[in-house]
């Protein structure tokens, strides 16, 4: 059994059940997105550092982020806030129409923009800039995915995103045990539920 099948199995083990987020992990390849030193690892159910002092999250957590989503009837539209290593976008790439992704350091946004378009995803926007701000011009948003840690929803994300639309976000600060919960737009109400624990990097505002 490869590698990438084991990984497929400790996620089903570990309760991800969406049929198309398992196919989805089980074909991307997760060792183009790591560094070279991670390669032998790359299939372990286990976050990676990257490059910059960020990380690759854990495909436990990438699984159930990706599953969250899917919960949305027709979900069109899909933003990512930090793009990281790319991987996240690429499963989000693999499962909806268009992807848009935000990151906020420029060696990052540059080498995941050229590592996607080298592996031929033709449906993903990029941009260098504050996530917090979300993507005005792109919104609304059926699903908006942040893949750092803060506080609480930055409003714009809020703003930004369609009627019944759900955010997958991790809440709390590095120094505490962070919240991955997902919030569901429903009228002028947000529906709220923990998914789990999680411990992500920062989601940096540059307006702070
Ligand atoms: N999704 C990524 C992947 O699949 O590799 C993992 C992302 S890593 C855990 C968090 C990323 O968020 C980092 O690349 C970091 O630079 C970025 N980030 C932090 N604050 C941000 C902000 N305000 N706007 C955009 N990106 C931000």
């Amino acid at each position: 059994m490869s590698e990438q099948s084991k990984l497929i199995k400790t996620l089903k083990q570990e309760g991800i059940t969406n049929a198309k987020v398992l196919a989805v992990l089980g074909s991307i390849p997760r060792d183009a997105f790591v560094l070279p030193n991670f390669k032998k690892v790359a299939y372990a159910n286990q976050a990676l550092s990257i490059e910059c002092a960020q990380t690759i999250s854990q495909p436990y957590i990438v699984a159930l982020m990706t599953q969250a989503i899917l919960k949305h009837p027709h979900p069109q539209k899909v933003l990512e806030v930090g793009t990281g290593s790319g991987y996240q976008a690429a499963v989000l790439a693999s499962l909806f129409p268009e992807v848009w992704t935000i990151e906020r350091i420029p060696h990052l946004y540059e080498t995941a923009k050229v590592r996607l378009t080298t592996l031929g995803y033709d449906n993903i926007h990029y941009c260098l800039g504050d996530g917090t701000l979300g993507w005005e011009e792109a919104a609304p948003f059926d699903a908006i995915i942040v893949t750092a840690a803060i506080k609480e929803v930055p409003p714009p994300l809020i703003n930004q995103l369609a009627p019944h639309g759900l955010i997958v976000i991790p809440l709390g600060t590095p120094h505490e045990v962070q919240m991955l919960t997902l919030i569901q737009k429903q009228g002028d109400t947000l529906r709220t539920k923990i998914l789990a624990p999680v411990a992500f990097v920062p989601l940096i505002a540059n307006h702070h």
